[in-house]
């Protein structure tokens, strides 16, 4: 038997304190694309996200409400659940850090690091940004008006004095270095060079990883001490392992943990690089096989959060251009390397010129003289060499785009191939022919080659096309040109509306 090869990918578990906006659906989306691709290679996908669940700030978010945190947060985990399944997130797990299992093992990994020495009882003090649930070391935090404030979140720092668990980060210094300077871990790279530098320029500290219960109850309780809950980072990172069955299943774990892609923003870098390779190193296990890192998703100019107030809805998106058209544009404007500012005017301008106009516009009209031309059905004839050519280069430029996970770059040469169809159509007029079957042959196998590249990104509308015009969504990497013999073309779908009001018009 052949072993199929396997393939987990994460997103980062979202803080419960509101209900998800366009910034998760942003990570979620793309973390999407990467498995369905994957998925549709033949590879065996784990693809978990979920939810974070503890700390201070969701225990006053329920408190504000009047609510006990657990129903708080069995409330919010259903909408971040509602949410993803209207954007057909394909998820095969969502994991709770209230989960049992999750529960389970953040202890035994606690007490397991305690155990050998890397957990130990000191006093603490600090400046912490609850939002962040972070302490700031100077240097780290702004001064706005001599008063130290998160420079996130631009809130005020809290002081805060405890005596607590430290994590000795400090004895990881030089496995850190030599993990991110001599291993293709985190990508793009000149994030590994951010947290390389860093580590070399300051001094390593060890960090807090427990609370005192009367500060924060809502947590998962230090197993040998209950006067302690665990901090919420901690907890939270070690999602990643809990989810695939550290405790209770180890091949199955073994086998995933090797080939584990976390998925990221560029703000929690640092925890998942410096603070995650730690633990995961005190718990003799390896780093990930890889951290994809991602700018941010901006508004009016800056990351968009609850306390900034700058939050753009799910619902908003999802009204204007429909399922498929809101994945499609995400999965344009993603960029590593760069913040991406949303605003509508430019989706509309996307939305209208690449799916509305370009490859919309391709199928409808294919799709219309297929039926009027040739009764719906359309026999194979040989590929234009000239043709044949440039869409042999865009595939290429596709799976090289998706190998290094650029999606938008990977949607361009798409929506190269539709143009090329748009063009094609224009030049040969199918329509002033009495037999135009060669001509719709090759429209059609454009119209094919572009659907199946869009599946992992629009899975509705490529199934739609796939069904109407009677091909199979395929192996991305099998792709072959001139492999189907008849296309029987049922219907002439109109795949995305046009805007009913576009911002130029508001
Ligand atoms: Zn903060």
């Amino acid at each position: 038997m052949v072993k199929v090869e396997a393939f987990y990918i994460t997103t980062p578990i979202y803080y419960v304190n509101a209900p998800p906006h366009v910034g998760h659906a942003y990570t979620t989306l793309f973390a999407d694309v990467v498995a369905r691709f994957k998925r549709l290679t033949g590879v065996r996908v784990f693809y978990l996200t979920g939810t974070d669940e503890h700390g201070l700030k969701i225990q006053r978010a329920a408190e504000s409400q009047g609510k006990p945190p657990k129903v708080f947060v069995d409330e919010v985990a259903e909408v971040f659940k509602k949410y993803w399944k209207s954007l057909d997130i394909s998820y095969d797990y969502f994991i709770r850090t209230t989960d049992e299992l999750h529960e389970k093992t953040v202890k035994e990994a606690f007490t397991q690091i305690y155990k050998k020495g890397y957990i130990y009882k000191a006093r603490y003090s600090g400046l912490y940004c609850v939002e962040c649930e972070k302490y700031y070391a100077p240097g780290e935090y702004i001064e706005i008006g001599g008063k130290p404030y998160c420079p996130l979140h631009n809130k005020p720092l809290e002081y805060m004095e405890e005596e607590t668990y430290y994590f000795k980060l400090s004895d990881f210094k030089d496995y850190l270095l030599e993990v991110l300077e001599n291993r293709d871990i985190v990508y793009p790279r000149h994030y590994a060079q951010e947290v390389i530098s860093k580590l070399k320029s300051e001094s390593l500290r060890d960090i807090s990883v427990a609370r005192p219960i009367e500060k924060v109850w809502w947590g998962i309780p230090v197993p040998f001490d209950d006067k302690y809950v665990i901090y919420v980072w901690f907890d939270a990172l070690l999602n990643y392992i809990s989810a695939i069955h550290y405790l209770s299943d180890r091949e199955k774990f073994k086998e995933y943990w090797s080939v584990a892609h976390h998925v990221i923003g560029k703000d929690i870098l640092w925890f998942h690089t410096v603070v995650w390779f730690s633990i995961l190193k005190a718990l003799d296990l390896e780093p990930p096989r890889r951290v994809i890192v991602h700018a941010f998703l901006t508004s009016k100019g800056a990351k968009m959060s609850k306390s900034v107030g700058n939050i753009v809805s799910i619902d908003e998106m999802l009204q204007r251009y429909g399922v498929d058209g809101s994945r499609y544009l995400f999965a344009r404007i993603f960029n590593m390397d760069k913040d991406s500012e949303f605003s509508f005017e430019l989706l509309d301008n996307v939305y209208i010129s690449e799916l509305v106009d370009t490859y919309g516009n391709l199928v409808r009209r294919a799709g219309v003289l297929a039926q009027k031309k040739c009764a719906g059905r359309v026999y194979r004839r040989s590929i234009d060499s000239k043709v044949g050519e440039e869409v042999v280069v865009k595939i290429g430029e596709y799976l090289e785009a998706m190998k290094n996970y650029e999606v938008s770059s990977a949607l361009q040469a798409v929506m190269d191939i539709a143009r090329l169809g748009n063009q094609y159509l224009n030049e040969t007029k199918p329509w002033e022919k009495s037999d135009p079957s060669k001509e719709l042959y090759n429209v059609l196998e454009l119209i094919r080659i572009s659907t199946i590249l869009l599946a992992p990104v629009t899975p509705r509308a490529s199934r739609i096309t796939a069904e109407r015009f009677g091909f199979n969504i395929e192996n991305p990497l099998k792709l072959r040109l001139e492999s189907i013999e008849r296309y029987t073309v049922t219907e002439a779908p109109i795949l995305f509306r046009k805007l009913k009001v576009t911002t130029q018009q508001e």
